[in-house]
């Protein structure tokens, strides 16, 4: 038998974000928890994201008389990632997500965790069939960080999102200059904050919203959670998990088991070699402990691994001095999927062919990115917009109609030039080819129709689109110089594949049989959603509830919570 240091009943590597949801069920049903994380701060690149956990058939789609059900989000999901057969999105997986995400709300809703619904946000495929164009997004209330005892409040980390903001209030800042609506969410924001100023209070939005109210909620019932305490590696017996070695060399035991919610591979530049080509650790918004060793352990330990080269895409054209989003102040430096999708722009490859939907989710548009690399260079590819474009809208961060900085065009990062020829001769494209790009799609604008990709033609394209088109919301012509263009890479906030899971959670071999005693949620496992990211929350809901399953699962509880 083990020697232990310490022994508890479930044992938590990384504060993920189905780590606080997994120790919340613990807690409920009276069994001791730790939460090992081996930063110095809690929450994870949950804490630093968006927040947005995409949960079906959830309790603020019936409040707002948006219609779903479990059917109707079932053929949802067999039209996505459905489509190939991938053990981690199995019909069971996929069926046992649909029916205890909503569970998992309420769990967490019981708890006293605030949430509510983004209004508009359509799924990524919802023209396709059991599609949702309202959405089936939930995020949490904004969150006063001082609520939280001080010295907690300061391991929370922080948001990428520096202002106390809703996400839907966001939305409508690119609108500024020519919307009501736009002025009225920045005062909205602005008052918010000053509000707060004055009060003393630390308005954090999102995924730190999310993460501050887990946090408060987990140390409140009891949960023991550690800083700065990462793990080496696991303790196992007769092939069993039965605890984890901490890298300070402490050796912890867990009766019921040990969950995984270490995050994924975003920062490992050898395994992105060997999974991922063509892609660095340069483009990824995850924290630095996105380092993929967790998984190489539970790999080490017997446990199967799939969709290691898929990712949770996020296009990226990173101007100089920002070349490396990874230190977590991403929101407004780079161009996103929310400007490359608006009218007057495309993307071509390096030979000047347009080869995608610029509409399309990031994490269709990194992939189709990566897949066009395979065939032609297209990483990076160019984001080409006309004068139109600069006057209209927002350009990696920079106000519509501002100028751009000079040190743009002497680096040659933003090429400018007053034809269309000219600004190819400047990217070495054969001038005749983005021309006859440019005047195909000119044409195809002009018809309201892109015939060779669909742009526009779904809710969510439109919604990235622009919100106050007096035309048509995605697409506009590429015709009034001066031209401009950049470079774009397939950038992540997430890898996604991870070691295999089944419908409890728990990692299983390649020869499809559990490892005794080890669970995994999040990035460390391969996602229930296979090669699709279906809406806004594809990997946080997934996290939070994979978490709540295993520690239902490892307390033999599974009927308990309803
Ligand atoms: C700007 C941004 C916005 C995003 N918005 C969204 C969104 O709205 N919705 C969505 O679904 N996704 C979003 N994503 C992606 C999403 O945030 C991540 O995929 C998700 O948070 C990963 O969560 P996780 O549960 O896997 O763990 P993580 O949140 O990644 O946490 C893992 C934790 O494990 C710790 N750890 C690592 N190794 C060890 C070890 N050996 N020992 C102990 N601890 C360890 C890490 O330090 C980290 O704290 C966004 C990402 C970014 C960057």
């Amino acid at each position: 038998m083990s020697n232990f240091d310490e022994t508890f009943d479930f044992v938590v590597v990384g504060s993920g974000g189905g780590s606080m949801a997994a120790a919340l069920m613990m807690r409920k049903l009276g069994k001791s928890v730790v939460i090992l994380e081996k930063s110095n701060l809690i929450g994870g690149t949950t804490a630093r994201s968006g927040g947005v956990m995409w949960i079906p058939n959830n309790r603020f789609m019936k409040a707002d008389g948006v219609e779903d059900s479990y059917e109707k989000a079932s053929t949802y999901l067999d039209s996505t990632s459905g489509q190939d057969d991938l053990p981690a999105a199995s019909p069971e997986r996929r069926a046992t997500y649909l029916r205890e995400a909503p569970k998992m709300l309420e769990f967490l809703i019981e708890q006293g965790i605030k949430l509510r619904r983004i209004p508009h946000y359509p799924d990524y495929h919802d023209h396709l069939p059991g599609g949702s164009a309202p959405g089936r997004t939930v995020v949490a209330e904004l969150f006063n960080v001082n609520e939280l005892p001080k010295a907690w409040a300061e391991k929370l980390r922080p948001s990428a999102i520096p202002f106390p903001a809703h996400l839907d209030e966001l939305y409508w800042l690119p609108t500024l200059t020519r919307s009501a609506k736009g002025k009225l969410n920045l005062a909205k924001i602005l008052l918010r904050g000053l509000v707060a100023k004055l009060t003393g209070k630390s308005i954090a939005p999102a995924g730190r919203a999310l993460q501050g109210r887990m946090l408060q909620a987990a140390l409140k019932a009891g949960a023991d959670i550690r800083v700065s305490t990462g793990v080496a590696s696991l303790i196992t017996e007769n092939d069993a998990v039965k605890g984890v070695v901490t890298e300070a060399g402490q050796r912890i035991g867990a009766t019921l088991g040990v969950l995984i919610n270490a995050g994924g591979f975003g920062q490992n530049q050898e395994m992105r070699d060997k999974y991922m080509p063509g892609t660095s650790t340069k483009w990824t918004g995850t924290v630095a402990e996105d380092t993929g060793a967790m998984i190489q352990e539970m790999i080490a330990k017997g446990a199967a691994v799939d969709q290691m080269d898929t990712a949770v895409g996020c296009q990226m054209a990173l101007p100089p001095g920002r070349e490396n989003p990874g230190d977590g102040v991403i929101f407004g430096t780079f161009g996103g999927q929310m400007d490359i999708a608006k009218p007057h722009s495309i993307i071509v490859d390096q030979t000047g062919v347009r080869y995608m939907n610029e509409g399309s989710s990031y994490t269709e548009f990194c992939a189709t990115q990566r897949k066009r690399n395979e065939i032609v260079p297209a990483i990076p590819s160019l984001w080409i917009v006309d004068e139109q474009y600069m006057k209209t809208f927002m350009f990696v961060g920079t106000m519509p109609g501002k100028p751009k900085k000079q040190e743009w065009y002497d680096s040659g990062w933003l090429k400018k030039a007053d034809t269309i020829e000219e600004l190819a001769t400047l990217l070495n494209i054969p001038p005749a080819t983005l021309k006859a790009t440019v005047d195909n799609f000119n044409a195809d604008v002009r018809t309201g129709v892109d015939r060779q990709f669909h742009r526009g033609e779904r809710a969510f394209d439109k919604w990235l689109g622009d919100a106050v088109a007096k035309g048509h919301p995605s697409l506009g012509t590429i015709e009034q110089g001066p031209f401009y263009a950049i470079q774009v890479v397939p950038g992540d906030v997430s890898t996604t594949g991870g070691v295999v899971t089944d419908s409890n959670a728990r990692v299983l071999r390649a020869d499809g049989t559990p490892i005794p005693g080890l669970y995994a949620t999040g990035t460390s496992a391969a996602s229930v959603f296979g090669r699709f990211a279906v809406g806004a929350g594809s990997n946080i809901g997934p996290s939070f509830t994979w978490g709540y399953v295993a520690a239902k699962h490892a307390a033999n509880a599974s009927n308990l919570a309803g």
